[in-house]
């Protein structure tokens, strides 16, 4: 058994999904499991839509709008007027006007996955009515029968043994299998999500449980890449690399590999192929226990949209141990990802990335007990076997706010 996962740049438009279709063509008769995000900047969209009802402010339906009008246009490339695709999506839509129209709960990350999870259900709705027309029959499975989770909206954590018996229950691989990466469900039945371009770590859930033979991820990229060739030119492919170098990538923020995916499939050892949906025909990047890198080259991860908060006791008091335990956990609660530490005796300075409602929230609360500072807006460049002066170039005429190394790693947080 194989599992396959394409992104929402797989399934941006028509063509993407004929494209997905012409690729699982050839891996048919693996009746591979086929996890696919939402489409395009699906989630972005309806990320506007969750944050304006929550705000109760008046353009959540017209914005959900602009959603449906994307998925329509799709739609009516794809079928003839009157299949029943057109009704299914409807319907799914309809489920979120009805949640528009209540108060929100206090609770935005609640609401947040009620709203933004009809993303995946859609374009796997979709994906999977065009491949059993075009005669690719399929299942369609509703990943939240499968994946059980807590109640941590937003950033669910998995209940591996219950999902386990429930996968291995529903996922036979007789057919070619769709279903939806991203999003999960409570025990009481609510809808969460796994965290931003989750879809990966769902699709690792389905690889690991299913011991699959391997992971494939079909990106706009030939492969893993030693910089993101959005900033950065003349970038080199990775032929292959090691579990454990690549969750080191994934820890700094490499884009290409969502953070949690890694540890499911190094646990059992099942490789993780990144592939080219452009060119499928060409190799990847093969990532698997004791792979050595190749080529041997440095890495150069930015992340950009980095929050530097500084924060003190408000009576000057050292930053103790105590202090930081209380930190994090006002950081975890808002779901605030640490990117970079440093500590003084008395001020701790982190870079994070955080949702700029939650932000707010997070700011207010810490300000309770602590005196914050804070910048927005900041880039954070990581370089992984740094050569020295290597960020000389990235660097220049930028303004370097916190900058740390260790033996293999430099990191530099500067205004971008
Ligand atoms: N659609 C979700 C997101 O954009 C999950 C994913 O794409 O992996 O974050
Ligand atoms: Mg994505």
């Amino acid at each position: 058994m194989k599992v396959f996962k394409f992104g929402g740049a797989s399934v941006k438009d028509a063509e993407g999904i004929k494209n997905l279709a012409t690729i699982l063509e050839q891996y048919k008769e693996h009746k591979p499991v086929v996890v696919i995000s939402a489409m395009g900047k699906t989630t972005n969209n309806l990320e506007t839509v969750a944050r304006s009802f929550y705000l109760k402010q008046d353009n959540a339906f017209e914005e959900l709008d602009k959603v449906k009008s994307f998925h329509t246009a799709i739609l009516t490339e794809l079928f003839k007027k009157g299949h029943p695709v057109f009704d299914a999506v409807t319907n799914l839509f309809v489920e979120v006007e009805w949640a528009l129209e209540e108060s929100p709960r206090p609770e935005y990350p609640y609401e947040y996955d009620q709203i933004v999870s009809i993303g995946e259900l859609v374009s796997t709705t979709i994906v999977s009515a065009y491949l059993n027309e075009i005669g690719l029959k399929n299942t369609w499975i509703d990943a939240r029968d499968l994946i059980k989770t807590d109640n941590k909206h937003q950033e669910a954590i998995v209940d591996w043994d219950l999902s386990s018996s429930l996968i291995k229950k529903a996922i036979t691989g007789d057919t070619i299998t769709i279903t939806q990466g991203f999003i999960g469900c409570t025990s009481e039945n609510f809808t969460t999500t796994l965290g931003r371009e989750g879809s990966d770590y769902s699709a690792a859930i389905f690889a690991s449980i299913l011991d699959a033979k391997k992971l494939v991820i079909w990106k706009d990229v030939p492969g893993l890449l030693n910089a993101d060739p959005r900033y950065f030119s003349n970038p080199i492919k990775i032929e292959s690399l090691s579990f454990q170098e690549a969750i080191e990538l994934a820890y700094y923020g490499a884009s290409v590999i969502h953070p949690k995916t890694l540890q499911p499939l190094k646990s059992k050892n099942i490789p993780l192929e990144i592939r080219s949906f452009i060119k499928p025909e060409e190799k990847g990047t093969w990532i698997a226990e004791n792979e050595a890198t190749l080529p041997e080259t440095s890495f150069y991860i930015l992340k950009k949209n980095q929050t530097l908060l500084s924060i003190s006791a408000l009576d000057l008091d050292f930053i103790v141990e105590n202090h930081l335990a209380q930190i994090f956990s006002i950081l975890a609660k808002y779901n605030a990802r640490v990117n970079l530490i440093q500590n003084s005796a008395v001020s701790c300075s982190l870079a994070v990335d955080l949702d700029s409602l939650q932000a707010e929230f997070l700011i207010e609360e810490l300000s309770k007990t602590y005196r914050i500072k804070y910048n927005t807006g900041l880039e954070l460049l990581t370089i992984r076997h740094f050569s020295e002066g290597d960020e000389q170039e990235i660097l220049k005429g930028k303004e370097v706010v916190l900058s740390q190394e260790n033996r293999s790693t430099k990191q530099v947080l500067f205004v971008g």
